[in-house]
């Protein structure tokens, strides 16, 4: 394909087999590796692990859990002297208690190429104006994407999330030409852009937009792209492996390529553990296959997904995720049924008179399970007559009852009534006992 350029030819187009070669190899001195770390030197030894002979064997290895590392906390999963360990990372938190993860010098240089190799990929280039409006400090978002474009030679602008007009601002002063960004902030900024009069094509530069940390619809994919005048591509990444950089989607938007040289993906029956085949959907399983510091064999990432079983078009070997649906402890069970928040998500994107933000709510009366939806409108739909809104409401209702076959409670609201937070985005407010 003549319009693909590759940042690492090489182990980008490595044949199957190869790379199968090179994963098994890699895992065999991860296991090694592993044995420095006091859990696992513990745990493998129990199971009388020490070299696998074929790929397939992985399964002989035990699952790690977030629990795993919260109960080994702070030091039980270092795997290397603490003079060798150069960074520090911490999971946001967004379920339970963070986890920390530990990064050597060629950990954080591994890391970085990485994410130059993900940037190249969605043509990002030297000569491009990066803006990146992830947070900095324990969160992998801001630092991670921060070195790799750094070492693309982008002139990198590290602003941090918030602050939407200084955002902007820059934006238009420097000429941005690439922003890394959470999706939903995204959405309100390009509301911001609207109030503000601003013309994508004659005040800003904007061509790229790299999304992820957040499950996202291909749908808000679809409308950032619109009201930003721009490609979004989504990344995907967790402090446990590094952060972002794990998987990424290339030029085609079809999927993300996971970078297997340095992750190995299975996808699991989250219920009993076991492998699925390619083209089922599961859990995510990662193992680290360079990593020094902190080597993780079988991480249970609990993000669903599925390995998309053909190849892609773009040439390159590493094989690809669907988009994140969602963790498995987002799924909602509304009366038996179960629901992702993406779901819903999807079926209000589609109606055009909805703004880019809602609120689920799910409470219990009289026993059963009630879905309460609250949709902000679109800017200046608010006014529109009493009859319309009714007539729009029962769309809405129509419609996400079609998707999800639970009959919702739509509300509909002003435009940017509802609540944002700065980090990601909560949209989901379960209010039944014991939640
Ligand atoms: P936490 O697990 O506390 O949020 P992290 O900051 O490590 O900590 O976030 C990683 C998680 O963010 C992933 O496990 C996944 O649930 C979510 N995530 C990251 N990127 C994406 C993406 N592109 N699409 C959907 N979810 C994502
Ligand atoms: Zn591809």
């Amino acid at each position: 394909m003549a319009l693909v350029s590759y940042c690492e030819k090489y182990i980008e187009l490595l044949p199957v087999k190869q790379l199968q070669e090179l994963q098994l190899k890699c895992l065999n001195n991860t296991i090694k590796q592993a044995f420095n770390a006091p859990y696992y030197r513990n745990v493998l030894t129990e199971k009388g692990i020490s070299e696998l002979t074929s790929l397939k064997q992985i399964t002989k290895l035990p699952f790690t859990t977030k629990a795993d590392l919260r109960n080994n906390f702070p030091y039980g999963f270092l795997a290397v002297d603490l003079d060798e360990a150069v960074r520090l990372h911490s999971s946001s938190g967004t379920t339970g208690n963070p986890t920390v993860v530990f990064h050597t010098q060629q950990d954080i240089e591994e890391w970085q190429n990485l994410i130059k190799r993900c940037l190249y990929m969605v043509r990002a280039r030297s000569s491009d104006i990066f803006q990146n409006m992830m947070s900095y400090g324990l969160f992998t978002g801001g630092l991670g994407l921060h070195y790799g474009a750094e070492k693309l030679g982008m002139l990198t602008i590290p602003i941090g999330p918030g602050n939407s007009k200084r955002q902007i601002m820059f934006m238009k002063h420097f000429k941005t030409t690439i922003i890394h960004i959470l999706p939903s902030y995204a959405l309100r900024l390009a509301g911001l852009l609207r109030e503000m009069g601003i013309d994508l094509d004659k005040d800003l530069h904007l061509r790229i937009a790299l999304i992820g940390a957040e499950p996202h619809s291909e749908e808000i994919r679809r409308k950032i792209e619109k009201l930003l005048g721009l490609k979004a591509f989504n990344s995907y990444g967790l402090s446990e492996m590094c952060g972002p950089g794990v998987a990424f989607e290339c030029e085609l938007q079809q999927g993300l390529h996971v970078w297997e040289d340095h992750f190995y993906p299975e996808i699991i029956d989250p219920q009993t553990g076991e492998v699925l085949p390619e083209g089922e959907e599961g859990e995510i399983v990662l193992t680290t296959l360079t990593r020094q510091a902190m080597p993780l064999l079988r991480f249970r990432t609990r993000d669903l997904s599925k390995i998309i079983p053909e190849a892609c078009a773009c040439g390159r070997t590493h094989r690809r995720l669907q988009r994140i649906k969602g963790r498995d402890d987002d799924m909602l069970i509304i009366n038996g049924v179960n629901i992702f928040p993406v779901q819903i998500e999807k079926v209000l994107m589609r109606i055009p008179e909805i703004g880019t933000n809602y609120a689920i709510h799910v409470k219990k009366e009289n026993y059963m399970d009630k879905l309460y939806i609250n949709v902000e409108l679109k800017k200046g739909i608010s006014s529109g007559a009493l009859k319309e809104l009714e007539a729009l409401k029962k769309r809405i209702n129509d419609e996400l009852k079609a998707e999800i076959t639970v009959t919702p409670h739509v509300q509909l609201v002003q435009a940017t009534s509802l609540p944002v937070q700065e980090g990601k985005a909560a949209r989901v407010y379960d209010h039944r006992a014991g939640n």
